[in-house]
C-alpha cells in the first residue's frame, strides 16, 4: 500500500550545515502542490548563512580528509549512503510525493531507486580517472595530475528534486569536492534528508552541506562566494544567464549549465506501429505532466498522419484524471503553482490568439481537493513563431505542425533558442541518421523518447539549452580540473 497520511509526516524545515539541521525563522510558506495547502515554513539563508555554509565546506575540502582520502574508500562511503537511500524509501519517498509534482508511486519506483543508483554510478568514477603521462621529450617526465576543484555549489530545480540533487551533487563528490546545494525553494526537504542519511554513511560534516531559500537571496549569494570554485545549476534558460553573469563578475568561475528546452518530436509516414508512437508522445508530454526539461513539446507529423495521431493522442489524454500526490494509483501530477499554471493559461491564451487552433484541453481540471491540474493540451499551429511553438511552456500542452516532406520537417525543428533534446520516429535508418545529423540538439532518440536509466549518456543542451553535462563521464570530469607537472630527469 503506497498511500500515506500527508500529516504524519515530519518535516525537516532546515539547513544542514557541517553535520546538522540548522533551523532559522521561517521566511517562506511552503505548499503542497497536490491541494495548495501550506504545509511547512522555510528559512531564507541570508549571506551571512550562506558563508557559513560555504565555509563549512571549505574547512572540510581542506581538513576533512575527503579529497584526499583512498578515491575506493570515497566510493566506498558513497555507496553506502545509496544503500541508505533506498533503505530510507518509507520515508523519502513520502516526503518526496507531499512537496513536489511526483505522485507517490512514482516516487517509489523511480526517483527514490534512481537518486540510489545514480550515486553509485558516480561513486564508480573515483577512482577511474587519475591524469595522464604526456608525450614529453625523453628527459623530461610530464603529466597531468586529475585534482577536485574545492567547494562546488549547486542549485537545483523543483520538478525532480530528489534526481536534480543526484545530478548536481554525486558526480561533485566523487571527484572529491565538497559542496553547497541550494534546492529549489518550493521543493526544499528531502535534500535535507540525503545530506542526512550521507552523514549516517560516514561522510565527514561539512562535505554536503544543504542551504534553504530562494534565488534572489540564497543562490545568488552562493554563486557570488569567493571560495566557491565553480557552480552547477539546472533549471531556466533565465536564471542560467543570471548565474553565469554573478559567476563571471566574482570569479571568473566555471559553471554547468542544464537549461530549457523546446523539444521537438519528428513523426514520419512510414512508422509502422501508429499505437505505439501514439504512447510514446502521449508519455512525452504528460508525465510529470510535462514539468520536464526534455517534454517532447513539440509534434512535427507528416500530414497523413495528422488526424489519426491526434485521434489517439486525445485517447491518452483523456484517460489522465488528477489525483493527490500521496494517494496510491495516481498517476497525473499536479502543477507545482498557481503561478506556473497562470504562465500555462497565459501562453495558451496567446497562442490562440496568435491563431492556434485549440484541439483538445485548454483548461485546468475542478477537483474537489485543490491543487492546479491542467488538462493536457493540444495545440495547432501553422506558424512557427506562436508563443506555442516558440516559448517553454513547462506543462502538459503540446503544440502540433503538419510537414509534407524530410526537408521541411527539418526546418520546423530547428528552434532559435533551445536546442535539449529531440525525437525521430520512422522506419528508414537513413532518414533517421539524416536527422540525427542535422538536428540542433544535445540529445536526439530514434523510435524512443526519453532517457533510459542507465546514467552513461551525458545529458545537456545546443544553443542556449546549457553549457557543459550532466549525467555520464563528462559530468564526472566536469568535476576535476588538471595540473600539469614536469620532471626533470637529469639531475
Ligand atoms: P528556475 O530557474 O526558476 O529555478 C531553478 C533554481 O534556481 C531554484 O533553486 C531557484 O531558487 C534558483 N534561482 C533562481 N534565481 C536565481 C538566481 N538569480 N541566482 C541563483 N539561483 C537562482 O527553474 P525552475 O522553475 O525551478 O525549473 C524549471 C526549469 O528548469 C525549466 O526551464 C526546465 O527546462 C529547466 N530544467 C532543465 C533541466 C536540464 O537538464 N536541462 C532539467 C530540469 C529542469
Amino acid at each position: 500500500m503506497s498511500s500515506f497520511d500527508p500529516a504524519r509526516i515530519t518535516i525537516p524545515c532546515a539547513h544542514f550545515i557541517h553535520g546538522r539541521q540548522v533551523r532559522d525563522r521561517d521566511d517562506l510558506e511552503v505548499i503542497r502542490p497536490a491541494d495548495g495547502a501550506v504545509y511547512a515554513g522555510l528559512p531564507v539563508a541570508d549571506a551571512a548563512r550562506v558563508d557559513e555554509a560555504v565555509t563549512s565546506a571549505r574547512q572540510a575540502f581542506l581538513h576533512a580528509d575527503w579529497a584526499r582520502r583512498a578515491p575506493r574508500e570515497r566510493a566506498r562511503i558513497m555507496r553506502r549512503w545509496a544503500d541508505l537511500i533506498e533503505v530510507d524509501i518509507d520515508y523519502l519517498a513520502p516526503l518526496e510525493a507531499l512537496g513536489s509534482t511526483r505522485p507517490i508511486d512514482q516516487a517509489r519506483a523511480w526517483d527514490v531507486p534512481y537518486t540510489a543508483e545514480g550515486i553509485r554510478f558516480f561513486a564508480e568514477f573515483a577512482d577511474k580517472h587519475g591524469g595522464e603521462v604526456a608525450a614529453t621529450a625523453h628527459d623530461s617526465l610530464g603529466m597531468q595530475i586529475a585534482e577536485p576543484l574545492g567547494v562546488v555549489g549547486a542549485i537545483a530545480p523543483w520538478n525532480f528534486p530528489l534526481s536534480m540533487t543526484c545530478w548536481k551533487v554525486a558526480p561533485a563528490l566523487a571527484a572529491g569536492n565538497t559542496v553547497v546545494l541550494k534546492p529549489s525553494e518550493m521543493t526544499p526537504f528531502t535534500a535535507v534528508r540525503l545530506a542526512e542519511l550521507a552523514i549516517e554513511a560516514g561522510m565527514p560534516p561539512g562535505v554536503f552541506n544543504v542551504i534553504q531559500g530562494d534565488g534572489a537571496t540564497t543562490g545568488d549569494a552562493l554563486c557570488r562566494h569567493p571560495d566557491v570554485a565553480k557552480v552547477t545549476f539546472t533549471g531556466s534558460t533565465a536564471t542560467g544567464r543570471s548565474i553565469m553573469g554573478a559567476c563571471a563578475e566574482t570569479g571568473p568561475k566555471p559553471v554547468t549549465l542544464e537549461l530549457g528546452g523546446k523539444s521537438p518530436q519528428l513523426v514520419f509516414g512510414d512508422i509502422p506501429d501508429l499505437d505505439r508512437t501514439a504512447a510514446t508522445l502521449a508519455a512525452a508530454i504528460t508525465g510529470n505532466a510535462g514539468q520536464v526539461c526534455v517534454a517532447g513539446s513539440r509534434l512535427l507529423i507528416e500530414r497523413s498522419l495528422l488526424e489519426p495521431m491526434i485521434e489517439r493522442l486525445k485517447t491518452h489524454f483523456d484517460g489522465l484524471v488528477p489525483g493527490l500526490t500521496w494517494q496510491e494509483g495516481t498517476r497525473f501530477s499536479p502543477i507545482i503553482s498557481e503561478t506556473q499554471t497562470n504562465r500555462i493559461e497565459s501562453v495558451i491564451g496567446r497562442a490562440i490568439g496568435a491563431g492556434a487552433e485549440l484541439v483538445a484541453g485548454g483548461a485546468r481540471f475542478e477537483t474537489s481537493f485543490g491543487g492546479c491540474f491542467y488538462r493536457p493540451t493540444i495545440l495547432r499551429v501553422d506558424k512557427s513563431d506562436n508563443p506555442a511553438v516558440h516559448e517553454e511552456i513547462f506543462g502538459p500542452v503540446l503544440s502540433v505542425q503538419a510537414f509534407d516532406d524530410e526537408e521541411e520537417a527539418l526546418a520546423l525543428a530547428e528552434h532559435e533558442v533551445y536546442g535539449l533534446a529531440a525525437g525521430v520516429h520512422t522506419a528508414d535508418i537513413g532518414r533517421a541518421l539524416r536527422a540525427v545529423r542535422r538536428l540542433s540538439a544535445g540529445t536526439v532518440w530514434v523510435n524512443r523518447y526519453g532517457r533510459s536509466n542507465d546514467y552513461i549518456l551525458p545529458t545537456g543542451g545546443y544553443k542556449r539549452s546549457g553549457i557543459g553535462r550532466d549525467l555520464g563521464r563528462a559530468a564526472f570530469e566536469a568535476n576535476l580540473h588538471h595540473k600539469s607537472v614536469l620532471i626533470d630527469l637529469n639531475i
